[in-house]
């Protein structure tokens, strides 16, 4: 049933028949010795299938392969690169284990409803979901034995097409799975993992596939299966893309279903992690399974929260799930079990009064069933702490048991191949090992301000390389009309100071707010000697029409005559494009309605490049803006009143652009060197890499919540072996 989807690849010859095994481990994404045994193999196929192994091993040609098995050169890299995986996998002394070290084969499970790893896996939306791959991969490297458990969308999330009139237009294209990094997993006793989820009346089985991250193992559900129900195959299909009862179901399939393949596979949780309230419904799996056992109802829930973690994202109340309580009832008859007795107890856990009445509500569920619930970013922390109120009545804020760790990015994942060598020769390659460390950052100093912007410019020349055959692509192929190219960025110049703006289209992010005065921003764009362009990129939510709106807006000024062909949209963001965009702009914009942006990701990839921030002091950039490593938008208006914030923040953000971003980075000597804005360039990258970094993240999530449960999880089992 399986196997018939997943296809095997070619035999490949002997010598280096180890290949599959490194295309099928993503640890090769952050690797750079991995990487390079794949653009040596044949660069033109690497950029062809847009750096996915798994397709070009299924297309390379049998002489080629052949003559590569024949080249010392590719040899000598194809056994280096397999020899550091297999050091990675085995290493027995990592960060963790010698913190946390356990003999009873615990691991953490970390739930997400997406994940994003690699364009080749397209199961993520945007930032929630590049925020769990980023936290995967820095589990690998620093040894946590973690577990994550998501879903295997079929079409995933959409491809964006925009219109000639810039609307956009939604298409999803079944991925072929025999291009995707995933084998099927299997259960102890070898056979291909199936578990069964009760829905409503019915039972849907759902199919278990693996995905390898070097040490970190992911595990993804999928519903369709031929022995299940037409609808119940289409379940998993779409990433965010169905109707309140589809959510519902993917939820209870997530969070029930997550649990018992756990179990399939052979599992232990020592800790459960809730990565956003989607993934709620373990708790009730976890409870019904202790109650089985024959603990007491308020025994299981006690012992479930001592062991559950839960993370929030979102001030922004749509964000978070609540159902009619009808709705939760009707699908999830068939789950209570032993758990039926206590029915209404359960139910009341997910009792909260919102905007929409009295409903079931995946948050609430969460923070009642977790010891330990975190915000992304501090200012995030006080944010969730008054929203979700009610939950501590007559309480004040402190008394509320919410804390923060603010979110961080993979660093290995983001930071530029050039910008890596660089650091490699200047701080010595120990960087690498250390880089969570700010001390070590100082030594940024020495490097000098010719390599530097050598590497800025290099940078920018790839994005303007992609953008410019990206419009090719679209004249040459979709006959576009010329004001499509035009759109895509065929006028903007290389040389030119480059704004970049990409994130999801939604009312909060105001990506419409540099155009609040549309002859100012004109004026600053077109500047004699002083250009300044901007590139946006983004998806609206597929049900969202105002964010669409927005987004068309945006591409209308970009083929707009009056701004001068500075203006470019540039279509279907992925993290593909995002490399591109946080590695090649010179300067990040990020303009949300304080503060509903809880953390924010992208700006952190785009510092820690060289890329400084201009942004509201919202999320993160609260905590990380100094006053020299990049700008402070302030229009110092808060309140109700949006209009006036609007106009507030848009004068602010002029009065910067034109007093001191553009003057800054058009300020040359005679050798053409801007060493007034390198200056930022480097504050920026000293700052933001450490404090930003997945690495010092993720140790605050294991020395915070993980560890001290892992412990106690692990004496209790000692305990019971005596
Ligand atoms: C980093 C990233 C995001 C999140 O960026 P925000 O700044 O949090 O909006 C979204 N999508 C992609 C593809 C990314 O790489």
């Amino acid at each position: 049933m399986i196997s018939k989807r997943y296809a095997e690849l070619p035999p490949l010859p002997e010598r280096i028949n180890r290949l599959e095994e490194l295309a099928v481990d993503l640890w090769w994404i952050w690797h750079p010795q991995a990487r390079e045994v794949f653009r040596q193999l044949d660069y033109p196929l690497w950029r062809h299938t847009d750096h996915n192994p798994v397709r070009m091993l299924r297309v390379v040609a049998r002489e080629r392969l052949e003559a590569a098995a024949r080249e010392p050169g590719f040899l000598a890299l194809y056994d280096r690169a397999l020899a550091d995986l297999e050091a990675a996998r085995q290493a027995r002394d990592t960060w963790w284990s010698d913190r946390y070290d356990g003999t009873h084969g615990h691991c953490i499970a970390y739930f997400s409803a997406e994940f994003a790893l690699h364009q080749s896996l397209p199961i993520y939306a945007g930032g929630l979901g590049v925020l769990a791959g980023d936290h995967c991969k820095e589990a690998s490297d620093l040894g946590v034995p973690l577990v994550g458990v998501g879903f295997m969308y079929p079409q995933g999330y959409f491809h964006q097409h925009l219109s000639t009139e810039g609307w956009q237009e939604e298409r999803y294209e079944r991925l072929d799975w025999a291009d995707a990094p995933i084998e099927p997993a299997v259960t102890p006793d070898g056979r291909p993992c199936v578990t069964a989820v009760p829905l409503g009346d019915r039972t849907v089985l759902v199919a278990v596939w693996r995905v390898r991250l070097g040490r970190v193992k992911l595990y993804l559900l999928d519903t369709d299966l031929e022995e299940n129900a037409p609808w119940d195959r289409e379940l998993s299909a779409r990433l965010y893309g169905g109707d309140r009862e589809t959510r519902i179901q993917q939820e209870i399939v997530l969070g029930i279903g997550g649990v018992r393949a756990l179990r399939a596979l052979g599992s232990r949780p020592a800790v459960c992690h809730l990565n956003e309230g989607h993934a709620a419904f373990v708790v009730l799996q976890r409870i019904r399974d202790l109650l089985e056992e024959g603990a007491s109802f308020d025994a299981a829930l006690d012992q479930v929260r001592q062991t559950t973690v839960f993370t929030t994202h979102t001030p922004v109340a749509a964000g978070h799930d609540a159902f009619p309580f009808q709705l939760v009832e009707k699908h999830l008859a068939g789950c209570w079990g032993t758990l039926g007795e206590h029915r209404s107890r359960f139910l009341s856990l997910g009792e909260y009064t919102g905007p929409g009445g009295s409903q079931f509500n995946m948050t609430a569920l969460a923070i009642r069933t977790s010891g330990t619930v975190n915000a992304v970013s501090q200012l995030h922390g006080h944010v969730t702490r008054e929203m979700w109120a009610p939950l501590w009545p007559g309480t004040s804020e402190a008394q509320r048991p919410v804390g923060a760790i603010t979110n961080g990015v993979h660093v290995p994942t983001w930071l530029s191949a050039e910008l890596s060598g660089l650091l490699d020769r200047q701080l010595g390659t120990d960087w690498r090992e250390r880089h969570d460390d700010p001390a070590l950052w100082d030594r940024l100093r020495d490097v000098p301000d010719e390599e530097l912007w050598q590497v800025r410019q290099a940078l920018r020349g790839y994005l303007f390389a992609y953008l410019r055959e990206r419009a090719r692509q679209r004249w040459a192929e979709d006959h576009a009309a010329i004001s499509s190219v035009v759109g895509a960025g065929l006028l903007l110049d290389p040389s030119a100071l480059t704004i970049g703006f990409a994130r999801r289209f939604t009312a909060y992010k105001r990506p419409e707010l540099i155009f609040h005065d549309a002859a100012r921003l004109a004026a600053l764009l077109s500047a004699r000697g002083r250009p300044v362009q901007i590139v946006f990129a983004g998806k609206a939510h597929p049900a969202d029409d105002q964010g669409k709106h927005r987004l068309q807006e945006i591409y209308r000024r970009a083929i707009d005559p009056a701004f001068g062909g500075r203006i470019a949209f540039l279509d279907d963001y992925d993290l593909h494009v995002a490399h591109f965009l946080v590695q090649g702009c010179d300067v990040w914009l990020n303009t949300p309605r304080k503060p509903l942006e809880a953390s924010g990701t992208s700006g952190m990839k785009a510092a820690m490049n060289g890329v400084p921030h201009l942004s509201i002091g919202d999320g993160w950039w609260a905590e990380a803006y100094n006053g020299a490593n990049g700008w402070l938008i302030d229009g110092g208006v808060s309140g109700d009143d949006q209009a006036a914030a609007d106009a507030a923040d848009a004068a602010a953000l002029y009065r910067l652009l034109e007093d001191e971003v553009v003057p800054a980075f058009y300020d040359r000597g005679p050798d053409q060197i801007p060493r007034r804005w390198l200056r930022i360039v480097r504050e920026s990258i000293r700052t933001v890499t450490p404090q930003f970094s997945a690495r010092r993240m993720l140790k605050e999530y294991v020395d915070g919540m993980y560890g001290p449960i892992y412990r106690q999880v692990e004496a209790a089992a000692l305990q019971a072996d005596r």
